[in-house]
């Protein structure tokens, strides 16, 4: 019997290969890193498993090659009580592989091979009813083909599931897909890029999140790091500051943000309750290493000192 409280996540699954270097290298130069490890990673796969670990009840939407880093994804996935039923596995090509240089200031900088993201086709979706039923939010990010993101926006809608569009990485998007996108949660650098702005500045989120909204989004966060997030929609429009807490490395801050941010409106929890939440479990996130491994269990954002 599933829950009620049950989200579908379509999107990216990755395993990161993680240097820890001084500093993020510039074009040309070679840098020698402290520590080495390999970590799950993707986006799709790290929100999936921050709104599993978070109380939600997941069914993960994702392709991977038919290699050992995918046999392995797909494992870590159901030790954190995910549904892979629906998990796609393409023959004759490689699971994605993301290269992370994370520095000791924890800023970070990452290069990604696809590989069998891009096989998770809108034809796919067909199949899919299944996976939509009973789902109270559906999440998604850009990581796999557009048309496929596209697809699942249509399903959502027609379906009456609230679409949460994390737009990463910074992707132009087609008109028709944000008009479907319930709430929508790009950093800076996407915000800016959706509006047609070479950047976003303080004084300017207002104006794009107002422009957003005219194109047809219910709700808009934009987060801002350390800074916290903007929200607006039709009844808020204010910065909520985030938590102080020292930061090892920001990888997947963003996809920990979104599938808590998932999982607490998915157990009902109103829009500015819910990113409190995503913003506590974030914080935590940030102070430890790799992607998926930083993501806190629910105990741990609840009982969280901020
Ligand atoms: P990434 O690409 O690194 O996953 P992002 O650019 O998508 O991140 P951010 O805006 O950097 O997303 O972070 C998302 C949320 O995580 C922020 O709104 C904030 O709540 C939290 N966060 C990020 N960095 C920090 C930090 N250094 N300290 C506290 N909270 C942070």
């Amino acid at each position: 019997m599933k829950s009620s409280n049950q989200i579908l996540v379509v999107g990216s699954s990755n395993t990161d290969m993680v240097l820890q270097v001084p500093r993020i290298p510039a074009p040309g130069e070679t840098i020698l890193g402290s520590h080495f490890f390999i970590v799950a990673g993707g986006k799709g796969a790290n929100q999936a498993v921050a709104a599993a670990r978070t109380g939600a009840e997941v069914t993960f939407v994702t392709c991977v090659g038919d290699d050992a880093f995918g046999r392995q994804a797909i494992e870590n996935y159901r030790k954190d009580g995910i549904d892979t039923d629906f998990i796609k596995v393409q023959p004759g090509t490689h699971t994605g592989v993301a290269l992370i240089n994370v520095s000791d200031d924890g800023e970070n900088s990452i290069s990604v091979a696809s590989g069998a993201n891009n096989h998770l086709l809108a034809s796919d979706m067909e199949g899919m009813a299944e996976a939509f039923k009973g789902a109270k939010i559906v999440l998604a990010q850009l990581e796999t083909p557009l048309e496929t993101i596209e697809r699942v926006a249509q399903l959502a809608e027609s379906n009456g599931i609230p679409f949460i569009l994390n737009p990463a990485p910074a992707t132009e998007l087609r008109d028709g897909l944000l008009e479907k996108v319930s709430i929508l949660t790009p950093n800076e650098t996407e915000a800016a890029l959706l509006t047609g702005r070479k950047e976003a500045k303080e004084g300017d989120l207002g104006a794009i999140a107002d422009e957003l909204l005219g194109k047809g989004v219910k709700t808009v966060i934009i987060t801002l790091g350390s800074k916290g997030v903007y929200l607006r929609d039709s009844q808020h429009r204010e910065m909520i500051p985030g938590y102080t807490v020292q930061a090892v490395d920001t990888t997947a801050a963003g996809d920990v943000f979104n599938g808590s941010l998932a999982a607490a409106l998915a157990a009902g929890q109103a829009i500015r309750e819910a990113i409190d939440f995503a913003q506590r479990a974030a914080a935590i996130s940030v102070t430890r290493r790799g992607a998926q491994p930083s993501a806190p269990f629910l105990h741990e954002v609840v009982n969280s000192l901020f």
